[in-house]
């Protein structure tokens, strides 16, 4: 998925490793990936000692990377035979569902029953496919997994094979310690997230869904957000915004350009291009929004905190609005619908006034708001009849959110904060869409957890050049969310 960013200071590698060992604080040479967790207050994680068994999946995940699934073409198949001969080693029994030529999900299953009960089975979900990479920008080869300063490099290392082989590490964790569980504990890898095409989670429901029908998931879309070297809090995905294309076209005679008219296709639309690039929609709280800044007004300093406890406030709520929303984008996209002119095209001939122009606008709807009124809005504000918008197919659809109240979100709030030295959950709406949108749809209390504590800075390399983990965020992913994993197979 896309991550955006939020406004606080770079917290240096240093700074994260200082997290990691309290005591020193190692020499920038001396950044080798470390296992020495802390050895702070924590409960003693049901999942036991997840040491060897990080430095294990450490491996998974290099072998993962350098399996190249840029989609397009994705090829998953590749990466979900790997998977497959690791989980029949230990004894599983997986399953390609096969999508398309060369592209197949995974699936597998833990049973506590003879007659399980969807309704109660855990999915762990992590999509196999990785956005494309521009080589010549990165440091490194991005499919070499190569370990530098203790981070691995590589496209897919945080979205989403990190999780890949996180979830891969709970599952067998939980086979190994051949605890009594209470619940179906199924994996599953997917396909064709990145483009939501053929092979997409979409595809794999209607065709499968039987083969991992369950209660709840856990996917990538949250965070633990790392800030000056402590896990701020842990942002928990429970609902995500809709993603809508909309075309806009302009239209005007075409003609010869040494004799211009003020009817050209290209100045009409660069003017509406304008004009909705600069507009702003209105603000309009979600029950997850609502409550992410309530929880989220006491971690901030002072100043910020002021502002956000303003948010909802008759006299000063639009001032605050104003306000966080340009300190901080990605609250700004939490706030509203927001539009992106992203795609530009017209003419053929320099010399030549073409009869229709076309830009491309993304539009992230708040789940709830619908394109039309957008669009009816922007229409009276372009406020030109030789434009019209047109809704793309493909648009993404609006799920209720996850419930705040479930057990599994429980379960998770106490993982983390035992992981994490008392670090609150705050539920989180994405701006960026995942695979549970559909499974929520499908009646999943879907929950993003993306596990690894980060810094903004190593977050905003995700579909960007040099993407990269640092592996003593990766153990530590691990163990989280091993932990969370084992206490809700328990649970009754
Ligand atoms: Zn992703």
């Amino acid at each position: 998925m896309n991550w955006n960013r939020r406004l606080h200071s770079l917290v240096p590698a240093v700074a994260l490793l200082a997290w990691f060992s309290p005591l020193v604080e190692p020499p920038v040479a001396a950044q080798v990936p470390s296992t020495a967790m802390p050895t702070v207050e924590n409960t003693r994680s049901p999942a036991g000692d997840t040491t060897a068994l990080a430095k294990e999946a450490e491996g998974w995940l290099a072998d993962l990377i350098r399996i190249d699934t840029s989609n397009p073409p994705g090829n998953e198949q590749a990466a979900a035979k790997y998977i497959a001969a690791i989980l029949t080693k230990e004894g599983f029994t997986p399953e390609f569902l096969d999508l398309a030529p060369g592209r197949s999900a995974l699936v597998a299953r833990l049973r506590s029953a003879a007659m399980p009960d969807p309704s109660r089975a855990l999915l762990l979900v992590a999509h196999m496919d990785v956005v494309g990479v521009d080589k010549s920008k990165w440091t490194v080869d991005p499919f070499s997994a190569t370990i530098k300063d203790g981070y691995m490099y590589g496209r897919g290392s945080v979205d989403d094979k990190g999780m890949l082989a996180a979830n891969l590490a709970a599952f067998i964790s939980l086979k190994r310690s051949n605890a009594r569980i209470n619940r179906d504990i199924i994996f599953l890898a997917t396909a064709d997230e990145e483009q939501g095409g053929e092979a997409s989670i979409r595809m794999l429901i209607a065709k499968y869904w039987d083969k991992f029908a369950a209660g709840f998931a856990i996917n990538e879309g949250g965070r633990v957000v790392l800030n000056n070297g402590k896990v701020q809090y842990v942002a928990v995905q429970a609902s995500e915004k809709v993603p809508v294309d909309v075309a806009v076209i302009a239209r005007g005679p075409s003609g010869h350009a040494s004799v211009p008219t003020k009817d050209n296709a290209v100045v009409h639309l660069a003017a509406a291009v304008a004009k909705i690039g600069g507009y702003t929609a209105p603000v309009r709280f979600t029950t997850i929004v609502r409550r992410y800044f309530e929880q989220l007004a006491p971690l901030e300093d002072d100043e910020l905190a002021k502002w956000i406890r303003s948010l909802d406030t008759p006299d000063r709520g639009e001032h605050a609005q104003r306000f966080l929303s340009d300190a901080n984008p990605l609250w700004n996209s939490m706030l509203r619908d927001t539009i992106a002119p992203t795609m530009l095209a017209a003419g053929v001939r320099a010399n030549v006034i073409p009869s229709e122009a076309r830009a491309m606008i993304n539009v992230r709807l708040l789940p709830g708001d619908t394109i039309d009124v957008l669009i009816s809005e922007l229409s009276k504000l372009v406020n030109d009849p030789a434009i019209r918008f047109e809704v793309q197919p493909d648009a993404g659809l609006a799920a209720p959110p996850s419930s705040l109240e479930s057990d599994f979100y429980a379960t998770i709030t106490k993982a983390a904060s035992q992981e994490f030295s008392g670090a609150p959950v705050l539920p989180f709406l994405s701006a960026g869409a995942t695979d549970s949108a559909q499974l929520r749809l499908h009646n999943v209390q879907a929950y993003g957890v993306s596990p690894f504590p980060m810094t903004d800075e190593d977050s905003r390399r995700m579909h960007a050049d040099d993407e990269r983990l640092p592996l003593a965020s990766f153990d530590k992913g691990v163990d989280f969310l091993a932990r969370i994993v084992t206490e809700f197979a328990a649970a009754r």
